[in-house]
């Protein structure tokens, strides 16, 4: 049985929030957090409104980033964090939104009012919400569900619980972020200033979905140092370090490349390239779901070097290997709760979710890995990310609200 009366307040929220302008710059963010100032419009409005919630602890860093602690109900319970952002992607032009609500979803195709339509074929997600709200934008702008949605159903989960006493808890920590958009947010995340025992980002799409697992993640640094020569009298002295680099790459397994991967495979992907006769410098990252697959990869980079070394000789060749990022299922193993009471919350509500693996990074995967803080992904209910066909529906917004307000029950159970 639908919520109408959580749907209006979700709904209402998701309208305002999305008209406010929060487009990030990932041109911007090396000198100024957030990226664009706009974005703190919106944390302030976020601020504002859990004030009249009567929440008292909040901060918002300078940097744009809102953390607002909610006391617990229940004596010695875990504090879980919620955490979504507020900036819109710059792949399509992103400010000026102007949503637009279809009550009753006919089926069939949506035809924007810019003329621009959203195929039913090509959108299978649609069909299990005949009858139901969709929102989307007019389809000059994207929507910004991504991540409006999970902002809202956020504030909508703090207001239910703090006006419903009968609702066992423990701390709660929001925390809405600027910039992630950019990859760079948590740059500037203030880790000091959090206490939650694990977290939750509500950043996903498709109903019922949850992401508990990202890539392991290093990158390579690899230089080629090569003898110059003048070119007239170059037999048998010069050692191009351009050829070395050339074949370096044409070495790396092209089954094991991003473009002939998908699922739980990884790859190795060059990524940068520049030199000259003498030197050059090349970057390859490495990616796989299993740290020792990622592992295995690193050391292919190293005896691949010793080879050409060995059979060009005159030839150095170089590789330093840093690791990026880890999957944030290591991270959560310590805790198994974390994951299991995504589930268990499921159950309790009849929602069939299922798990899926992020082929990337999120900023709750950096929590996991800079704080050790686990941090799995929970749907929003949006769709075709980063696009102006982009649509939320209303149905799963209400259902990720509830799914979010049982797992924090399910958290301050023993
Ligand atoms: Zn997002």
């Amino acid at each position: 049985m639908a919520n109408k009366e959580l749907q209006e307040d979700i709904k209402q929220r998701f309208l305002r929030y999305t008209q406010v302008d929060t487009q990030s710059n990932p041109n911007k963010v090396m000198d100024n957090h957030p990226s664009t100032i706009i974005q703190i419009d919106l944390i302030k409005m976020l601020e504002k409104e859990l004030i009249e919630m009567g929440v008292s602890r909040i901060k918002v860093t300078d940097t744009g980033i809102l953390i607002a602690h909610i006391d617990g109900n229940v004596e010695g319970a875990p504090c879980i964090g919620l955490m979504a952002h507020v900036d819109t992607a710059d792949a399509v032009k992103g400010n000026g939104v102007k949503p637009q609500v279809i009550d009753s979803y006919d089926g069939g195709d949506i035809k924007l009012k810019s003329g621009l339509v959203i195929k039913a074929e090509e959108n299978p997600q649609l069909e299990q919400y005949k009858g139901e709200t969709i929102i989307t934008s007019d389809g000059t702008t994207l929507l910004g569900a991504d991540d409006k949605a999970g902002v809202s159903e956020i504030m909508s989960a703090v207001k239910i619980i703090l006006n419903d006493s009968s609702i066992k808890h423990g701390d709660i920590e929001v925390i809405f972020t600027c910039d992630e958009e950019t990859g760079c947010g948590m740059d500037v995340f203030p880790y000091d200033d959090i206490e939650c025992d694990y977290c939750y980002t509500v950043d996903g799409g498709t109903r019922y979905e949850v992401e508990t697992e990202c890539f392991n993640a290093s990158h390579a640094d690899i230089t080629f140092t090569g003898k110059s020569y003048h070119t007239g009298d170059a037999r048998g002295r010069l050692v191009n370090a351009l050829t070395l680099a050339g074949k370096y790459i044409s070495s790396l397994p092209q089954a094991e490349s991003p473009e002939a991967t998908d699922g739980r495979f990884g790859f190795y992907c060059p990524l940068d390239i520049k030199g000259s006769l003498d030197k050059a410098e090349l970057g390859v990252f490495m990616r796989d779901f299993d740290l020792s697959e990622l592992e295995r990869r690193e050391k292919t980079l190293i005896s691949l070097a010793e080879t050409l070394q060995a059979i060009y000789p005159g030839a150095k060749v170089d590789v330093k290997i840093r690791k990026q990022y880890y999957n944030m299922v290591e991270v959560s193993k310590k805790n198994p709760k974390v994951v299991s009471s995504i589930f268990e919350a499921g159950k309790n509500l009849g929602m069939p979710l299922f798990e899926a693996i992020i082929r990337g990074g999120t900023d709750g995967a950096r929590m996991a890995n800079d704080a050790g803080i686990p941090c799995p992904n929970l749907f929003t209910g949006g769709h075709n990310f980063h696009s102006l066909n982009e649509w939320a529906a209303l149905p799963a917004m209400e259902d990720s609200c509830r799914l979010i307000i049982e797992i924090l029950k399910i958290g301050a159970q023993k």
